[in-house]
């Protein structure tokens, strides 16, 4: 099953590329995760991209066509896979159609995870992260039982630079302009199915898992 989750940031993509990926057994490719790794680790495509990121941009379109293209032929992707903050351009749409094809390969379907605006500014600047294991967490909806401390390993917990309500804003922005027109090129391929984003993690989870088993 070759899946791409869809939507604005903080809408839930990465907890539920998770859960699909554990149930499904594919693989969850974030390409957020991808660039945070590189940041981490000081690589020059971590330090070129580290600048648009905290600056709530998008890097720019032939990093990621290139990010996706050496990641997608690796032999797990040979089942399936999850897409996760990829496409978010036009033109990275347009590329990775390009890659499939080449690899005899096509989209099954792009799940549009959707929740209001107002709600994703309170899910971002409250959420906090395990900086030892990704666990994730929310200040309100989902707090540690202790401050700053990781339920699951006892890891410090961290906000990402980019969860600052400053850049939040602009990565909303960005996703607007940017990134939404996205909408509109994969209902015309008839592959989009909108997913409301709002409930509990299970409901929403349960809603996709309904979509996966009827492809
Ligand atoms: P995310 O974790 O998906 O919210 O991504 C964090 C940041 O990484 C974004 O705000 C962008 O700066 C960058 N990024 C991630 N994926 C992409 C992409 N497909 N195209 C361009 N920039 C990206």
């Amino acid at each position: 099953m070759n899946i791409v989750l869809f939507g604005p940031p903080g809408a839930g993509k990465g907890t539920q590329a998770k859960e699909i990926s554990e149930n499904y057994h594919i693989p969850h490719i974030s390409t957020g995760d991808i660039l945070r790794d590189n940041v981490k680790n000081g690589t020059e495509l971590g330090n070129k991209a580290k600048e648009y990121m905290d600056k709530g941009e998008l890097v720019p379109d032939e990093v990621l066509i290139g990010i996706i293209k050496n990641r997608l032929i690796e032999p797990d992707c040979n089942n399936g896979y999850i897409l996760d903050g990829y496409p978010r351009t036009i033109n990275q749409a347009d590329a990775l159609d390009e890659i499939l094809e080449n690899l005899g390969k096509s989209l099954d379907v792009v799940l549009n995870i959707e929740v209001p605006d107002e709600e994703l500014v309170t899910r971002l600047s409250g959420r906090r992260i395990c900086s030892n294991c990704g666990a994730n967490y929310h200040l309100k909806f989902s707090p540690p039982s202790k401050d700053g401390i990781c339920d699951v390993c006892g890891g410090k917990l961290y906000q990402r630079d980019d969860d600052k309500e400053e850049v939040i804003k602009q990565r909303l922005e960005t996703y607007n302009n940017q990134t939404a027109p996205l909408i509109g090129y994969y209902k015309e391929k008839d592959i989009l199915v909108n997913i409301d984003g709002t409930g509990k993690v299970e409901d929403v989870f349960e809603d996709i898992r309904s979509v996966l088993d009827n492809l």
